[in-house]
C-alpha cells in the first residue's frame, strides 16, 4: 500500500461505523473464510459494515480508488465471488436483522442476514418465504440469482416472493427497486445475481407456514436405484404442489435410523417436506413407501426451521468443493444410465448427486417476467464434489466433470447461477438466458463502469 493508501485507509476507518480489517489484523484470516475451503482469496480491505451508510462509503471508496470491489454476503457462493484478492470486500455479515410485519405478511431483512435468521424471525408468526435448504445461506445471493427450496414448488421462487429491495448503486446513491420504482432494477435484481448493486435490504412476501410440518428421509438402497429413480421421476410429475421431494444420490451417512451395515454404502436418500396439512402429507407420501423396500426411514412432523437446518451437518463449512449442474425438464431413461455409473464411482464419502424437484409455482412466469429465466426446469441436478484435503482436489473434480459432462445431453438449456463454479465462464451468459441481453441494457444504466464486477458477470450494453 502506498502512503496516500494507507492515509485514505485511516479515513475509510474513521468514517466507518463498522470496521476495517486489514491484512496485518488478527481477525484477518478468520475474517476471509467463506464456506468453500478451496477459494484462498486474500483482499487488501475488508469493510465490515454496520448500516446502509458504511456500504455507501466503503462503495465509493473503492470507486473513487480504483480498486477492485467484492461484496460478500454469507460467503456460500460455490465459485467465491464474495471475496477478490487486492480488493476490497463490502462484508455484511454484521448487518442481519429481520423485522416482520405479521399483519401485511411482509418481511424485510438486511442484507448480510442468512436463511436461519430468516425463518426464525417469520417462523415466530407461522409465516415463511420459499428458501433454500441449508440455514446458513446468505439471503442475499440466493435470492439475487433466484433462490429455490422445499417451499418453492408452492410458493414460487424466492425472487417470485421478493416485494422490494433497498439498494447502494454503483454511483453510491441508496434507492428502492419494486413494481413501481425504478422497476427495471427491480426486474434486474430478481435473477441477475449481484451485477446492479450492493443491496441492504430485501421486503419478501410471506405465507402461512407450519410451524409443524411433515418431513424427513425414506432411504433405498443403491441396488434399488434404477427403479426408484423410474418411479420417483412418475411419482414427481403427479405429486401436489405443496409436496416436495429431492432425490441424493451418495454414500450413507452413520445416520442413527439407519442400520450400521448401511453406513459408508451407496443409497438413494428421498429428502421430502409437505407444506400443508401433515395428515393430508401422509396421504401424499405413502406411495413413496412403497416403491421398494427402504433401509430407513426418518418422516414426522417438525418444526419447519428444524428442517430447514437438517443438512447443516453435511454442509458445513471449510470443506473442499466443486460442483457442476444442469437443469432438467424431465428426467429420462438414459440420465438415469448415467446417475448408476458415477454414482457407482463416487470418489470421496462426502460426493454426491442431488436432484431439487421444482416445477408447479416456479414455473408460472413467463421467462421475461424476472431476470432468472429457467421456468421451464422441473429439475435442478447438482453434482457436488466435496471433500477434505487438497490431494483429493483433482480425482474429485475430475469426477465432477465428467459426470456432468456425460448427463448434459439430457439437460434443458441454461444453467443456475447460483450454482457456478468460478471457471464456467462459458456458461454465464446461458445462466441469464433469453434475458441476457436486457440485463445488459440495465446494467449500462446503473453500472456503466462495471464496478460490480466480481461475480457472475454482466457486460453493461
Ligand atoms: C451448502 C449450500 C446449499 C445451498 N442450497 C441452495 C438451495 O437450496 N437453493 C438455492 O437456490 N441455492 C442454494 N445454494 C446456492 C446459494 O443460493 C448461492 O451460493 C448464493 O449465492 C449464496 O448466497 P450468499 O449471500 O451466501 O453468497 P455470497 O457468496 O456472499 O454472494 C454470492 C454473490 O452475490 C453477491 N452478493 C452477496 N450479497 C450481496 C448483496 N447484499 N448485494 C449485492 N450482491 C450481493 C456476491 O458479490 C456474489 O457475487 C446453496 C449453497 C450452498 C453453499
Amino acid at each position: 500500500m502506498s502512503t496516500l493508501d494507507s492515509g485514505k485507509i485511516e479515513s475509510l476507518k474513521n468514517d466507518l461505523a463498522g470496521t476495517v480489517i486489514l491484512p496485518s489484523d488478527r481477525e484477518y484470516d478468520e475474517a476471509r473464510k467463506i464456506w468453500n475451503g478451496m477459494v484462498d482469496k486474500r483482499p487488501a480491505i475488508i469493510a465490515r459494515c454496520s448500516d446502509t451508510q458504511d456500504v455507501v462509503r466503503a462503495l465509493s471508496f473503492a470507486r473513487d480508488t480504483g480498486i477492485r470491489l467484492a461484496v460478500k454476503g454469507a460467503g456460500h457462493h460455490i465459485a467465491g465471488n464474495s471475496l477478490c484478492d487486492d480488493g476490497l470486500v463490502i462484508d455484511l455479515s454484521q448487518m442481519r436483522a429481520v423485522k416482520v410485519d405479521s399483519n401485511a405478511k411482509r418481511t424485510t431483512a438486511q442484507g448480510g442476514a442468512t436463511l436461519a435468521d430468516l425463518d426464525a424471525a417469520t417462523q415466530a408468526h407461522g409465516l415463511a418465504t420459499p428458501l433454500g435448504i441449508n440455514s446458513t445461506t446468505g439471503i442475499a445471493g440466493l435470492t439475487l440469482g433466484g433462490g429455490f427450496g422445499w417451499l418453492s414448488r408452492k410458493y414460487g421462487m424466492t425472487v417470485d416472493n421478493l416485494e422490494s429491495a433497498e439498494v447502494v448503486t454503483a454511483k453510491g446513491d441508496v434507492v428502492r427497486a419494486s413494481a413501481n420504482e425504478n422497476p427495471d432494477l427491480f426486474w434486474a435484481l430478481r435473477g441477475g445475481s449481484g451485477n446492479f448493486g450492493v443491496v441492504t435490504a430485501f421486503e419478501f412476501r410471506l405465507h402461512t407456514v407450519g410451524p409443524g410440518l411433515l418431513s424427513g428421509l425414506i432411504v433405498y438402497p443403491f441396488d434399488d436405484a434404477r427403479s426408484v429413480l423410474r418411479q420417483y421421476r412418475d411419482f414427481v410429475s403427479q405429486a401436489p404442489a405443496e409436496l416436495s421431494v429431492w432425490t441424493v444420490l451418495r454414500k450413507a451417512p452413520p445416520l442413527p435410523f439407519l442400520p450400521a451395515e448401511v453406513h459408508g454404502k451407496e443409497v438413494v436418500v428421498l429428502a421430502l417436506l409437505y407444506a400443508g396439512d401433515p395428515e393430508k402429507g401422509e396421504q401424499a407420501i405413502a406411495p413413496l413407501r412403497a416403491f421398494n423396500s427402504p433401509v430407513g426411514e426418518h418422516v414426522g412432523v417438525q418444526p419447519y426451521t428444524d428442517w430447514q437446518k437438517a443438512f447443516d451437518p453435511l454442509l458445513t463449512p471449510g470443506a473442499r468443493n466443486y460442483w457442476k449442474s444442469h437443469n432438467f425438464t424431465k428426467i429420462d431413461d438414459g440420465l438415469i444410465d448415467v446417475v448408476m455409473k458415477y454414482v457407482n464411482t463416487l470418489p470421496s464419502p462426502e460426493c454426491e448427486v442431488f436432484f431439487g424437484s421444482i416445477g408447479c409455482a416456479t414455473k408460472q412466469p413467463a421467462t421475461d417476467a424476472t431476470a432468472y429465466p429457467h421456468r421451464d426446469a422441473e429439475y435442478v441436478m447438482n453434482v457436488h464434489g466435496r471433500w477434505q484435503t487438497e490431494e483429493e482436489d483433482k480425482r474429485c473434480i475430475q469426477w465432477s466433470r465428467e459426470y456432468f459432462e456425460a448427463s448434459a445431453p439430457f439437460a434443458s438449456s441454461g444453467a443456475y447461477v447460483n450454482f457456478l463454479t468460478e471457471d464456467e465462464v462459458d456458461r454465464v451468459r446461458s445462466a441469464y438466458g433469453q434475458n441476457y441481453d436486457r440485463l445488459a441494457a440495465v446494467k449500462k444504466k446503473y453500472d456503466p463502469d462495471n464496478l460490480f464486477r466480481v461475480n457472475m458477470n454482466i457486460k453493461p450494453a
